[in-house]
C-alpha cells in the first residue's frame, strides 16, 4: 500500500509540476510573442510594451536578447553569454520555437520572419518561475506528509485489525497446542471476537467434546481391566511368598518361586501406571494425603524396587543430608509419589541395561531435590522436552521395551506436588533426572 501511495505522489507530483512549467513556457513563449511585434512594428513598439509590462509582471527576472537572422542561416554567430546549446537555436529557427530549462531558469526561442525583405528575428527570452519553485516545494512538503501520515494510519490500522483477527487465533493455537490426552477436558475459552473466530471456538470445543467421551470410554475401559487383573496378581504374589517360605533353603524351586514374585510386582507397578493413568485428576488427588519425610518415603521406594529385581543396585546418596530434619517434611501423596519415583528410577535401570543408578537427595531451604542418575544411553537434546510427552519414546529406544507412559504420568503426579522435573542427559554418558518438590519447612518459614 505504501509503494502504491507512493507512486500516486510521485505521478501527481511531476504531472503538476510537467503542467506548471508547460504554462511558464507558455507565458514566457506570449511575452517573447509580444517583444517580437515590438520589434517587427517599431512604431507600435511602445504600446507593444506597455501591454507585456502590464500582462507579464510576474516574469522574475526576465531578459530578452534579440538576434538578427541573415539569408545565410548557416553562419550565424551565437551568443557565447547564454547556456543554449546550438541545437536549440537551431530547432527555432527550422521550427519557429525552442524551450529549454537550466539551473532554475527557463528559456524561450521564438523565431519570427520579417515580412519586408529584412532581416529575420530570434527572440530568446529567459526568466525564473519563482512562484513556480515555491509552489513545488509547498507541493512537495504536503504530498510527503501526506505520505508519511498515511503511512502511520495505515500501520496502526493494520496492526490493530490484524491483532483483532489473528490475537485469538494464536491464542486458539496456543491452547490447543497444549491439549493432550492427560487434560482433554480443557476447553477453549469464549470471547468476545469475530463471528466466526467464535464458531471456530465452538467447533473445536464439539471435537474436544467427542474426542474426550471416545478417549474416556477407552480409560473406563483400561481402569476396568486393571481392577480385574490387580486382585489375581496380588494373590499370586502372596502364594508365591507362602511358598517361597515354606521351602527348605536351596531348594530348586525357590529361584522360580522368587522370580514368579517380581515379576508379579513388575506387573503390579505397570497396572498402577495404567490406572492412575485412566483416573481422571479429581480422582487422583482426592485422598492419600500425608505428611512424610522424603528419607522414609525414599527406603520404601528402594524396597519396592528391591521386589521387582534383586539384582538392582539403587545407592541412596546421603551426603547431602540437612542439619535440620524439618526440612524434610513434605505433604504428598504416598502412593502416587511412589509411583512417580520408582518409573524414573526404573527408567535409569532399564536405559542403562541394569547398571547401578544413584539416588541423591538433598534438602535445601524451601525445596527437596531428588537426583537420579543411570549411566545409560541418554536423551538427545532436541528430545528432552518431548519425552513429558504422553506415548512420546526416545528415538535410540527401539532395543528397550516401553510405551511412553511413565515419564508422562510422573510429571503429571509431580506437579500435582507443585514441583517440578529437569533432566540432564548425554547421549551415550547417562543420565539426571531432577526432581524439585517443595518441602513443608518454606510453608513453616512463611
Ligand atoms: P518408556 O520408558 O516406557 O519409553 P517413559 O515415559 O518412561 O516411557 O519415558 C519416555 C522416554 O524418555 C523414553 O522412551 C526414553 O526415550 C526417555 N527416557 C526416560 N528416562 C530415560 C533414561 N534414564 N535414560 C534414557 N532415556 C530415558
Amino acid at each position: 500500500m505504501a509503494l502504491i501511495l507512493l507512486g500516486i505522489n510521485l505521478v501527481m507530483y511531476s504531472m503538476s509540476s510537467g503542467y506548471r512549467q508547460h504554462n511558464f513556457f507558455l507565458s514566457l513563449e506570449n511575452s517573447s510573442t509580444i517583444v517580437a511585434s515590438a520589434v517587427l512594428q517599431k512604431e507600435k513598439a511602445d504600446d507593444y510594451y506597455a501591454v507585456k509590462n502590464s500582462i507579464f509582471q510576474h516574469l522574475v527576472d526576465e531578459e530578452e536578447y534579440i538576434l538578427r537572422i541573415g539569408q545565410d542561416k548557416n553562419n550565424i554567430d551565437f551568443p557565447a553569454s547564454l547556456p543554449l546549446h546550438e541545437s536549440f537555436y537551431l530547432e527555432a529557427i527550422n521550427h519557429g520555437r525552442a524551450r529549454y530549462y537550466n539551473n532554475g531558469v527557463h528559456y524561450v526561442g521564438l523565431f519570427k520572419k520579417h515580412v519586408a525583405g529584412e532581416d529575420d528575428i530570434l527572440v530568446i527570452s529567459s526568466a525564473r518561475d519563482v512562484e513556480g519553485d515555491a509552489y513545488r516545494k509547498r507541493l512537495k512538503t504536503t504530498l510527503a506528509l501526506a505520505f508519511l501520515a498515511a503511512v502511520v494510519v495505515m500501520t496502526i490500522t493494520t496492526i490493530f485489525f490484524s491483532k483483532r483477527l489473528f490475537g485469538p487465533m494464536v491464542k486458539i493455537m496456543k491452547k490447543v497446542n497444549s491439549i493432550n490426552a492427560f487434560n482433554l477436558n480443557d476447553r477453549l475459552e469464549k470471547e468476545h471476537s469475530l463471528d466466526e473466530i467464535s464458531e471456530l471456538q465452538d467447533t473445536l470445543n464439539e471435537m474436544l467434546q467427542r474426542i474426550e467421551t471416545a478417549f474416556q470410554s477407552q480409560q473406563d475401559y483400561v481402569s476396568n481391566i486393571s481392577h480385574s487383573l490387580r486382585t489375581p496378581l496380588t494373590i499370586i504374589a502372596g502364594e508365591a511368598e507362602i511358598a517361597l517360605s515354606q521351602l527348605q533353603q536351596g531348594h530348586k524351586a525357590a529361584y522360580s518361586l522368587q522370580m514368579i514374585m517380581q515379576e508379579t510386582e513388575k506387573l503390579k507397578h505397570i497396572i498402577n501406571i495404567l490406572l492412575e493413568l485412566a483416573r481422571s485428576e479429581q480422582n487422583m488427588q482426592a485422598n492419600g494425603w500425608s505428611v512424610l519425610r522424603m528419607d522414609e518415603l525414599l527406603e520404601s521406594v528402594k524396597e519396592v524396587i528391591y521386589k521387582m529385581d534383586s539384582s538392582y543396585k539403587l545407592k541412596l546418596d546421603y551426603s547431602n543430608f540437612p542439619e535440620n530434619d524439618a526440612m524434610l517434611y513434605i505433604n504428598c501423596n504416598v502412593h502416587l509419589l511412589t509411583l512417580a519415583i520408582c518409573n524414573i528410577i526404573l527408567n535409569g535401570f532399564k536405559y542403562s541395561d541394569n547398571q547401578d543408578v544413584k539416588l541423591k537427595l538433598i534438602a535445601a531451604g524451601n525445596e527437596i531435590k531428588l537426583l537420579v542418575t543411570d549411566s545409560g544411553i541418554g536423551i538427545d537434546p532436541s528430545e528432552q522436552d518431548k519425552i513429558f510427552d504422553p506415548y512420546y519414546r526416545g528415538s535410540n529406544t527401539s532395543n528397550y521395551e516401553g510405551f511412553g507412559v511413565g515419564l508422562p504420568l510422573a510429571m503429571k503426579i509431580i506437579k500435582m506436588h507443585k514441583g517440578a522435573i529437569l533432566v540432564n542427559s548425554i547421549v551415550g554418558q547417562g543420565t539426571t533426572m531432577e526432581v524439585v518438590l517443595p518441602s513443608l519447612y518454606a510453608e513453616q518459614l512463611v
